[in-house]
């Protein structure tokens, strides 16, 4: 096993889902990159690997090592349990299994550190049996830590719902942000999720440091107020972003997007995209496509079955989701738009010239992907943290359009009208302008000289100093 080598040893503990495993997978092959460290990841699994995770972990080179955690049982859970309460007890029932597997590793080489996502802070405990630190490596931005932070006072300083609250909150250095766009996990306070969420928060204080796949260009007051909160209680922040998938795995053009792309002009395409899961009812699927049509700019948009709520976009070989478009959509935009079913390869879509916007549901990643490659926004955030993202895209950095939501829905009119906004709009030119600052800031921070690269010197001498204690 390589991680035998005489190489500090870094232990990873993804949560389940590609949206955790891939940004730690990518913060790990750079890591490895710069300095010479050795990785094993620990996969928490609830049965059998999926194909996509598979290619994901084949892929690793070889100084990444991967061991599979004994499977642990959620059968107790009923069926409405909610993903994140999931992903919580898959963590703190895979423990034992994740102490035996430092048992073995510890016996070759001492471990330097544990790095845990947003879910895993139980597992502090067991890298504290070994004289391990705890790192959580959040792949989110600034404001949504300032939120975890900031949760166990809001708790004790609020009894209503926090959408309830009249006045937004200013968390130091963050745009400031109504309750209604928290994220979804503290919406309902007499859940249990909330619960979990709230003791998760606290148990951040608990962590040796946290990385954040953010920078400081894109976050600066937000980060700024995080390291410099005073508070000793609150971890050491390195931001150490943005760490995105670089699109190999994306491999040849099946939905044919590139081939399409190829032969539109330079910048005129709006690439419209949910993210790995996101939904739309089929009502708004209808006015998105109506108002497309009406924007009379050309799209690339990959279309999914539509679901009451916002997570719920299945794949199923047999559904064809472009049967729930409207009534001659396809033949009245043919040439000018592209509808492709459930997946396109994004990083080479917002990589290629053709792509002059993306409508896009603000998942952290997709964020990230298009500030890397500096593709302005229209923000129509769905679940999760996505609506924090939203108002920090649109009101702080100003990269971003949001369409205004009435009665629940987004109508063609207005949706046509933002879309014109940025493909051709002063708004859109000036989100555009914003948009190129930021990506030639992205791409010199992850330099040595640049503010996360010096961040993550910094947790390599600290991790590789603990290894040799
Ligand atoms: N993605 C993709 N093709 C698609 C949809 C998503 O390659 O058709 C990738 C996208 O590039 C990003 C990830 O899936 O890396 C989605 O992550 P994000 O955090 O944006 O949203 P989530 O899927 O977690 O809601």
């Amino acid at each position: 096993m390589e991680g035998t080598k005489q190489t500090p040893h870094i232990v990873i503990l993804p949560a389940p889902g590609m949206g955790h495993l891939i940004p730690l997978v990518e913060f790990a092959k750079q890591f490895i990159h710069h300095y010479d460290f050795s990785i094993t990841f620990t996969i928490p699994t609830g049965g059998s690997q999926t194909k996509a995770q598979k290619e994901v972990l084949d892929s690793l080179p070889k100084s990444i090592d991967t061991i599979f955690l004994s499977p642990i049982n959620l059968d107790d859970l009923s069926k409405d349990t909610n993903v994140e309460t999931r992903f919580y007890l898959t963590i703190s029932r895979s423990l034992s299994s994740l102490r035996e597997a430092f048992k073995v590793l510890t016996a070759t080489a001492p471990i330097a550190a544990l790095v845990v996502d947003l879910f895993g802070s139980d597992a502090f405990d067991v890298a504290k049996e070994f004289n391990v630190p705890s790192y959580i490596f959040l792949p989110s931005p600034a404001i949504l830590l300032s939120l975890y932070l900031h949760l166990p006072k809001l708790d004790e300083m609020h009894s209503c719902e926090y959408r309830d609250i009249h006045e937004s909150v200013k968390f130091p250095g963050c745009v400031p942000l109504h309750g209604r766009d928290f994220m979804d996990s503290v919406q309902d306070r007499q859940s249990k999720l909330y619960t979990w969420t709230l003791y998760h928060s606290k148990r951040f204080r608990l962590a040796d440091g946290i990385l954040l796949n953010s920078f400081t260009d894109m976050e600066e007051s937000a980060i700024k107020a995080l390291k410099e909160s005073g508070d000793s209680s609150v971890p050491p922040i390195y931001p150490v972003g943005p760490f995105i998938q670089n699109g190999s795995r994306d491999g040849v053009d099946i939905s044919g997007c590139i081939k399409w792309l190829n032969n539109q002009p330079v910048g005129s395409v709006l690439f419209v995209s949910f993210g790995s899961g996101g939904a739309l009812s089929w009502e708004q699927l209808n006015e998105l496509a109506l108002g497309l049509e009406l924007s009379k700019q050309r799209f690339l948009w990959v279309v999914k079955s539509p679901n009451t709520t916002y997570l719920g976009a299945q794949t199923t070989e047999e559904e064809d989701p472009l049967m729930f478009l409207p009534d001659g959509f396809l033949e009245r935009t043919k040439g000018r738009g592209l509808v492709v079913h459930s997946w396109a390869p994004q990083i080479q879509v917002l990589s290629h010239a053709s792509t002059g916007g993306f409508l896009t549901h603000c998942g952290w990643n997709s964020t990230l992907e298009s500030v890397v490659h500096g593709v302005p926004l229209i923000a129509w955030p769905l679940f999760a943290e996505q609506k924090m993202n939203a108002v920090m895209l649109v009101e702080d950095l100003k990269v971003a359009l949001r369409p205004k939501v009435k009665k629940g829905i987004v109508k063609r009119i207005e949706i046509s009208k933002v879309v014109k906004c940025l493909m051709e709009g002063d708004e859109g030119k000036r989100a555009r302008k914003r948009m190129r600052t930021l990506k030639d800031a992205a791409s010199k921070v992850l330099s040595k000289e640049g503010s996360s690269g010096k961040s993550l010197s910094e947790v390599a001498r600290k991790w590789k100093s603990h290894a040799w204690l």
